[in-house]
């Protein structure tokens, strides 16, 4: 059997598998965003790892290293704050093909820095690599005991909210791989930078966590259906989402009329936004607006979870139609 047979998290099962569930200190294994090791009575420790690998994540000509060194840290973060814990300390591993300029690197530190203001690069390796630049990166995190934010960790009846974008990711990347036009520059740049530069939601997760607001996220890396059918299968419910309260950029709209597709199918399907998406149960929620609005961090509601199985799309309260999840695996092609 192939790998491309069974797909990126055909492989991880069949790793999760062999390995064996994680027995105590470790309190979450494979299967979150991060994993969460006990280790006193006062904070657990959150650890994510991640890596970027150039032909697949990134093309070398065409990526500014700036670009790619915030990226590779940004998207770390972002699973911290999926698990609504705080950055403590940083990784971060090379593979580098020899003639490589060290300026290059130079700026892509620069890059990586800025993503991760106040985080401290601990460590990390330096090796060789024969011809395709390698990244990986370490974050490890900090949260009170027992109270990180789960994947697992949803009831039905709950609302779903999402802070930050979604299909501006993916957008931006349709432009620079030249399968849309665009007629505005300053609307190109905006979904370009949302794609090199997203934002993780550390002070979002961290608050959810700290108000006791919310105690299932996840962050959509590989879109917004695909990483709520993660939350659905590991919660065991299913979830109805109303396609109009899902916000769409302008510069989304725009481009999306300019080449008459349809902006939806970025949001929901498009992954690299690193939006946060987060269940709240209907006693918190006027707690969560309240901190929303004292925060001055925007979330909005776009669904619920319910009893079942699968995600419902409603647009108007009709159920539509979106076919596969379009959420991007590895190894395998979709249509
Ligand atoms: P994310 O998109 O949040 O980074 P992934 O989809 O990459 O998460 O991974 C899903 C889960 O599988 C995570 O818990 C991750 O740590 C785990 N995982 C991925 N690859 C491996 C591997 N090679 N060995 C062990 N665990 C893995
Ligand atoms: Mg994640």
């Amino acid at each position: 059997m192939k790998i491309k047979d069974i797909g990126e998290f055909g492989l991880i099962e069949r790793i999760h598998t062999k390995a064996g569930r994680s027995s105590y200190p470790v309190v979450i294994g494979i299967g979150d965003d991060a994993s969460v090791l006990d280790v006193g009575p006062r904070n657990q420790v959150v650890t994510t790892t991640d890596m970027l690998v150039e032909g697949v994540h990134f093309l070398r000509e065409s990526t500014d290293p700036f670009d790619l060194g915030f990226k590779s840290h940004a998207v770390n973060l972002s699973d911290i704050a999926a698990m609504g814990a705080s950055p403590a300390q940083s990784f971060l591993s090379f593979g580098l093909p020899a003639e490589m300029d060290v300026e290059t690197i130079d700026t892509f530190m620069d890059g990586f820095l800025m993503a991760g203001e106040g985080v401290p690069l601990s460590g990390g390796d330096t090796v060789a690599s024969p011809d395709k630049w390698v990244i990986s990166v370490t974050v490890i995190g900090l949260a009170p005991s027992g109270r990180v934010l789960r994947r697992d960790a949803a009831a039905p009846g709950e609302s779903i909210w999402l802070c930050g974008p979604v299909g501006d990711s993916a957008a931006g990347l349709s432009i620079l791989l030249d399968q849309t036009s665009t007629v505005n520059d300053q609307d190109a740049r905006f979904l370009i930078q949302r794609h090199n530069r997203p934002l993780p939601q550390v002070r979002m997760g961290r608050i959810l966590l700290e108000a006791g607001i919310s105690s299932c996220a996840i962050d959509v890396s590989d879109g917004l259906l695909q990483d709520l059918g993660h939350i659905c299968k590991r919660s065991q419910l299913g979830a109805e989402l109303d396609l109009e309260r899902i916000p769409l950029s302008g510069p989304i709209k725009e481009l999306a009329a300019a080449n008459v597709v349809d902006p939806y199918t970025w949001a929901l399907k498009g992954g690299e936004d690193y939006s946060l998406l987060f269940t709240v149960k209907p006693d918190n929620e006027k707690k969560l607006l309240t901190v929303l609005e004292r925060e001055e961090i925007e979330a909005v509601p776009i669904g619920r979870t319910v009893p079942g199985k699968g995600i419902v799309v409603l647009k108007n309260g009709s159920p539509i139609e979106t076919g596969p999840d379009g959420g991007f695996d590895h190894f395998r092609k979709r249509p």
